[in-house]
């Protein structure tokens, strides 16, 4: 078990359509390894979310686990950590809502994505049990950021205008205050 580099911007991993993980897998010891990979890996950086191509592995497999209190996003509800095997999105209303992402594979910059914000995905959880759940608002956001991973896209793909990206610092000076939603 150990905290694995995330990859950044310019490895061709993170531009792959990742394969699907095969189900009877879940559970075997590489498997739990790569779960406790991921989750230490998010800790040890930071993250709310990291998709298994961030750290430079082909599967679609995701983790999110936003913890209480402040995070780099400002207050936002907690969500127990939890792994995404193989999952689809639907949406669920053609309402769009846009925040400013980050990406621990894009360091040190925000840039302003808007997104369907009534989505439901369809997974198989970490003990290989076929799941279903609703996001809405932020978190909605937050499950098509990290499986958008998983298809080689990055949320800078989804940048309207270049002038929509900034710097962390000059995001915080000049932008972390505007209204999103
Ligand atoms: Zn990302």
């Amino acid at each position: 078990m150990s905290v694995r580099k995330i990859i950044r911007m310019g490895h061709p991993r993170l531009r792959e359509r990742a394969v699907d993980y095969p189900v009877t897998q879940i559970g075997s010891g590489a498997f739990l390894e790569l779960i406790t990979d991921l989750q230490e890996t998010l800790h040890a950086y930071g993250g709310i979310g990291l998709a298994a191509p961030q750290i430079d592995v082909g599967f679609r497999i995701a983790i999110i686990e936003i913890e209480d209190g402040m995070t780099r996003y400002g207050e936002i509800e907690s969500i127990p950590f939890a792994v995404y095997v193989n999952p689809q999105i639907t949406r669920l209303s053609a309402d769009a809502a846009g925040y400013w992402e980050a990406c621990l594979s894009v360091p040190g910059m925000r840039g302003y994505v808007e997104r369907p914000q009534h989505i439901r995905v369809d997974f198989i959880d970490g003990k290989g049990k076929p799941t279903s759940r609703e996001a809405r608002g932020f978190l909605a956001t937050v499950f098509q950021h990290e499986l958008d991973h998983l298809d080689g896209t990055l949320y800078i793909d989804r940048i309207k205008h270049p002038s929509l990206l900034s710097f962390e610092e000059e995001w915080l000076e000049h932008h972390s205050d505007e209204e999103m939603g």
